[in-house]
């Protein structure tokens, strides 16, 4: 079924929070898929297209036929399009942000920052498109000039989460459309109308069609396709560890390449000399931000005895100060500072979690697990303590507002407990003392280290990625590094 493209007012209408599938320029799909805000039970939020093998065919199809005319655009004239999308992005922010609450849950101020980041990385890679990639070498041969080129993949498949719906795939497709490749995206079937918003950006702002191909479904039937299939050169993944393991094996049968973003549990260490009121904040921040809900999340905290009792104490009252609630505000009251859970499944999760935690002798020195009484996805911000060290509360990733504190003799122990772990995403330190904070940052094994900062937040122009079982490890993702995933290298004799 052909239809018109999504519509971008606010409306919460039938017709205009439908997404589709863009295939070859067109929008296309019948949306029978449902998405129910989280903070509002019962509200329908989105509507979107389940994608067959055969849409996902069609799209591959369509942006293998497209990418030799992209990849012969001028990189400034690719980059034009992109800053251009960007600029669209902007204009439509709040529209944009306002659906992106109603299906995700965050706060409506963590929406438009998650837009105005997306506009941003379009922008940043779109002026990327003026840069020089290669290199000029010296030859032993005599009238020899030696150059290095980047070459595009070819097709690349990008397969995102719902926790940065709109973010995450812009921040995949920047670096791929700039650099010549033609893509197919499958985003999270949580959050379809965020990319929707995305291709229509791009649309708008003049990409051929063919060049950026959405394909909306479920994980093991669209993924799965998009994984398996020959022409896909190259798979950029961002969810959870067991997914991202099992598609690394599909592409490395066939040797192509492969990107996972996984998941996280990442560990602060609080030391005595830190100021527990600003430490706390910290915290909090990484903890309780965008419900708990990044994958850069803090999760566990290890603290020294000498600031210990302060640093709960400041904790607490930083949790009480992250209400939950509508992200777009309720009965023209402002939006909570917190926004919903995602999802039911999540919901539970998250209270699985704590109450276990509790039922195994740790204290709740803030928060409640037995949900709303209307049905809203509102979890408080919880703080855990008294815990082993080899709790699953410590170990396992919840991805939620909750946050373990444990007590740690000193500084080597804490190190050692921060490094205990199988992923190794982003790691903090709360401390002044700058010999330590240096120490910390060359001996922890994490992707990303921050000093009396929130483990959560990273600029756009900076390498992103893990360690363990938190990335491939390989490539980057973000900033100038993003670029050589998609793309490979070439050297070049030049004889006269
Ligand atoms: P998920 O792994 O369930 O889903 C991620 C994407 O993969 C979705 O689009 C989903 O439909 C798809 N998928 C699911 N099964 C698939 C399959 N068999 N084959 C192909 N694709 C499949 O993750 P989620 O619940 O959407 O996101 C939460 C997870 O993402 C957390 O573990 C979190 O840590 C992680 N995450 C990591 C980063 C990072 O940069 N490291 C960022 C955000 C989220």
């Amino acid at each position: 079924m052909t239809s018109t493209a999504t519509d971008l007012s606010t409306s919460t209408d039938r017709d205009l929070i439908t997404a589709r599938h863009l295939i070859n320029g067109e929008w296309l799909g019948e949306a029978v898929t449902e998405r129910t805000n989280p903070a509002r039970p019962g509200e329908l939020a989105a509507l979107s297209p389940s994608g067959s093998a055969a849409d996902v065919d069609a799209a591959i199809t369509a942006a293998a036929a497209a990418q030799p005319g992209w990849a012969a655009v001028p990189a400034p004239s690719r980059g034009t399009i992109l800053i251009e999308a960007g600029n669209l992005l902007i204009e439509r922010q709040t529209a944009i942000a306002e659906d992106l609450v109603r299906e995700e849950g965050k706060s409506l101020a963590e929406a438009k920052g998650e837009v105005k980041r997306a506009s941003d990385v379009l922008r940043f890679f779109g002026s990327l498109g003026w840069a020089a990639t290669g290199e000029v070498l010296p030859s032993g041969l005599p009238d020899t000039t030696i150059t290095t080129r980047r070459e595009p993949l070819g097709v690349v498949a990008l397969i995102t989460p719902w926790n940065f719906p709109i973010a995450i795939p812009a921040w995949k497709a920047a670096p791929a459309l700039i650099s010549g490749n033609t893509v197919v995206i499958k985003p999270a079937e949580l959050t379809p109308l965020s990319a929707t918003h995305l291709a229509r950006a791009l649309q708008d702002a003049g990409l051929p069609a063919g060049v950026f191909n959405v394909v909306h479904g479920k994980g093991r039937v669209v993924g799965d396709a998009l994984a398996r299939d020959p022409r896909i050169a190259g798979l950029s993944f961002t969810g959870s560890t067991t997914v991202g393991l099992g598609l690394q094996e599909i592409l490395n049968a066939r040797r192509a390449r492969v990107q996972l973003e996984m998941g996280g549990k990442n560990g602060v260490l609080v030391l005595d000399d830190a100021d527990p009121a600003k430490a706390a904040q910290v915290v909090a921040a990484g903890a309780f931000g965008l419900t708990g809900q990044a994958c850069t999340a803090t999760s566990r905290v290890y603290v020294t005895p000498g600031i210990k009792e302060e640093f709960l104490a400041a904790l607490t009252a930083e949790a009480a100060s992250y209400t939950a609630g509508d992200g777009l505000g309720r009965d023209g009251q402002p939006g909570a500072r917190m926004g919903a859970v995602v999802s039911t499944q999540q919901f539970e999760q998250d209270q699985a979690a704590v109450r276990s935690a509790v039922e195994r002798g740790a204290t709740l020195l803030h928060g409640a697990y037995d949900g709303d009484p209307s049905g809203a996805l509102f979890f408080p911000a919880a703080v855990l303590t008294d815990l082993a060290l080899d709790d699953p509360a410590v170990t396992e990733e919840i991805f939620g507002p909750v946050v373990a504190v444990l007590e740690v003799a000193d500084y080597e122990a804490g190190l050692a407990a921060i490094n205990n772990s199988r992923y190794g995403l982003t790691a903090g330190i709360c401390t002044d003392s700058l010999a330590l904070a240096t120490d910390f940052a060359a001996r922890a094994q994490a992707g990303v280290v921050k000093v009396n900062r929130p483990t959560a937040g990273l600029d756009l122009n900076v390498p992103f990625g893990g360690v363990k079982d938190s990335s491939t490890n390989t490539f980057r993702e973000q900033g100038r590094s993003a670029l050589d995933f998609y793309t490979w290298g070439k050297t070049v004799y030049t004889g006269v």
